[in-house]
């Protein structure tokens, strides 16, 4: 397997030269007092834990994988140490309020961080995302209490955090749960039930798992308006902080699957475990939803860390392993063959991770940057209208960004050939560890629904008209013919998704079932759009005579060569996916069930 090494060339021309970032910071209200200077720091040391403590322990830990002996749960070797490292340099609180020990920073020095942690070690880095996931809840709707309790310990490190919401018989439909929370006088709730697929739910890494579980109170609704969510610790809290004695939660199992070998996968047992309300009663899902964003943006993150990792490994091997020769004639004479890099269909392949890739990350960075409005902003209505874009966009970065990232890993084992479907090389985990992205934190189908129902029908294309302004304001502003060859098909693929969305929105009154027919096609069709804008946004950039002083030239020529194939190999998927997205469900629905 070739060696992590972090993006950073790329993390610098994005957030200094194409979001100017330095300038947007400035235009909020105290995300960290950060400067570029800073940064650079941080995403430098960042870059030293990524390639130094965690890339060494990817393929191991995978081959090792976990294991469950009578209720523990044992990590592959050098995971103790690593998230000891890793707490040690305050990688936890980065995203925390500073009230209680975090360091406040915005997301958009994060993501990158996040991307080179998911990117050396994806299994190990969930670890650090669940506990994120669960203080940035605690946070945002528990009372002063818990947060005072919990949040100093969860941002160090030395409590880790689990997200508790499937179960059995409810995965997609969290209103189907049956874990049972049943008041005590003294305000705490004693929890029931069985949840699976827990993420880090168990572990010996961290002094104490603080679980966040959905939960009915016994006399709740039915569905989704009766859920709540609670507080729930593996080991008791006394009221100065100190761990106490061990709660009623316990892991029955740990799963056996295709990829994240070294995430432990849990069976999580509640057996009248106290737990604690967070928020308000039968408002639990609503205060998971605060946190969604963040952690489905997360996901997508992890999709171009993987993928990452996997191009710079396809990359290496491509200029090393020799075989046939060019077809213009032989290109490395001395040797008894070429290597496989001068072939038309391997590029085709490298180009495509890499133009995928780079769009991949600069859109998460680009959505970052609304999520950092929306929390720092002092501005009423240019928050407003972030957090709009926030609502309408995450489906998309979740989604067609692993969808791109899990394609971009197969074309990776691809140009290994049948090296790449062995696992010494590293390029078969690739592939299944980015898998699960399309399928947890809401599967890519049901984000897909999520964007064509709750984001675009149901507001009748109004969260639609937002971002066609974005990009048509920064049409607008792009002058030079130098320029033409990305702003005439930016404009012409963002004409098509326009007029595609209304037509999405004149089909779902037709027939109740037309948006679901087409919804993972739309999702596409948005995505590729984006990736346009981004991509008209790299290359325009690019071209100035600050980047090409600034950065290395064959960076700069990387990024326009990149950019074209994108434009003419890429972007043209447009056309075959407005047609499927204009049409009628009639085709899938029409059949009977005994026709399958
Ligand atoms: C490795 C791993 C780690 C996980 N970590 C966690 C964790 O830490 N915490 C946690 O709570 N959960 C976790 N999960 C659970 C994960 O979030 C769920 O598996 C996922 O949300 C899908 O739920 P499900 O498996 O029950 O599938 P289902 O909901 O049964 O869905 C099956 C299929 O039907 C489709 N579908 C469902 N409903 C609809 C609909 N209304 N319309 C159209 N299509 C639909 C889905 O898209 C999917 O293709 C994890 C899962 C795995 C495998």
């Amino acid at each position: 397997m070739a060696e992590y090494r972090a993006p950073l060339e790329d993390f610098r021309f994005l957030l200094s030269r194409v979001f100017q970032i330095e300038h947007f910071w400035q235009s909020l209200d105290k995300p960290g007092d950060v400067d570029m200077d800073m940064a650079n720091a941080i995403l430098g040391e960042a870059a030293k834990i990524a390639q130094e403590v965690l890339a060494p322990l990817n393929q191991s830990a995978d081959a090792q994988g976990c294991r469950w002996d009578e209720g523990e749960v044992l990590v592959p070797d050098g995971f103790k140490e690593a998230y000891q490292t890793f707490c040690e340099g305050g990688w936890n609180g980065l995203a925390g309020s500073p009230e209680f020990g975090g360091m406040g920073l915005p997301k958009t020095l994060i993501a990158p961080v996040e991307e080179m942690v998911q990117g050396a070690c994806m299994a190990f880095g969930l670890a650090p995302m669940l506990t994120a996931g669960a203080a940035f809840a605690i946070n945002a709707h528990a009372n002063d209490e818990l947060k005072a309790r919990y949040l100093p310990k969860m941002y160090s490190g030395e409590w880790s955090g689990a997200m508790d919401l499937t179960e059995p018989h409810a995965g997609t439909d969290l209103g189907l749960i049956r874990t049972k929370a049943e008041p005590q006088n003294d305000g705490s709730y004693l929890l029931s039930g069985t949840k699976i697929f827990i993420t880090w739910g168990e572990h010996q890494c961290s002094d104490n798992i603080i679980h966040l579980v959905l939960a009915k109170l016994p006399d709740a609704p039915a569905g989704s308006r009766g859920i709540s969510l609670f507080l729930v610790p593996k080991f008791l809290v006394d009221a100065e902080g100190r761990v106490g004695e061990r709660n009623q939660v316990s892991c029955g199992s740990i799963e056996h699957k295709m990829g994240i070998h070294a995430s432990p996968t849990c069976v999580m047992n509640f057996d009248a475990a106290k737990g604690w309300l967070v928020g308000e009663v039968n408002k639990g899902l609503a205060a998971m939803f605060t946190m969604m964003n963040y952690e489905r943006l997360l996901v997508g993150i992890e999709g171009i860390g993987v993928a990452e990792a996997s191009y710079q490994s396809a990359l290496r091997y491509a200029r090393e392993r020799l075989q046939g020769r060019s077809a213009s004639g032989a290109v490395a004479k001395d040797s008894a063959a070429d290597p496989l890099i001068v072939h038309a269909d391997i590029r085709r392949m490298l180009l495509s991770m890499k133009a995928l890739n780079e769009a991949g990350r600069a859109f998460y960075l680009y959505v970052a940057q609304f999520l950092d409005i929306a929390k720092f902003s002092g501005d009423a209505k240019r928050r407003e209208q972030a957090e709009a874009l926030v609502a309408l966009l995450t489906p998309i970065a979740k989604a067609f960004i692993t969808d791109m990232s899990l394609d971009a890993t197969i074309h990776g084992q691809q140009i290994f050939g049948g090296h790449g479907y062995i696992s010494e090389w590293g390029q078969e985990q690739h592939v299944r560890d980015v898998r699960i992205t399309q399928i947890y934190e809401g599967t890519n189908g049901v984000q897909a629904l999520d964007l064509i129902g709750r984001k675009t029908v149901a507001c009748e294309g109004k969260l639609f008209s937002v971002f066609y302004q974005e990009v048509q304001t920064w049409i607008e502003a792009q002058k030079g013919e130098q320029h033409d060859k990305y702003i005439k098909p930016l404009s012409e693929a963002l004409q098509v998704l326009k007029s595609s969305t209304e037509k999405v929105v004149a089909n779902a009154k037709e027939n109740p079932h037309n948006a679901g027919a087409v919804a993972v096609d739309y999702l596409h069709l948005f995505g590729y759009v984006a990736y346009a804008f981004m991509w008209a946004r790299m290359a325009v950039e690019a071209q100035s005579q600050e980047v090409k002083g600034e950065f290395s030239p064959a960076f700069v020529e990387g990024k326009q060569a990149s950019a074209d194939f994108y434009f003419g190999w890429l972007l043209p998927q447009v056309s075959c996916l407005q047609q499927r997205v204009e049409t009628s469900a009639e085709c899938m629905m029409n059949l009977s069930e005994a026709g399958f």
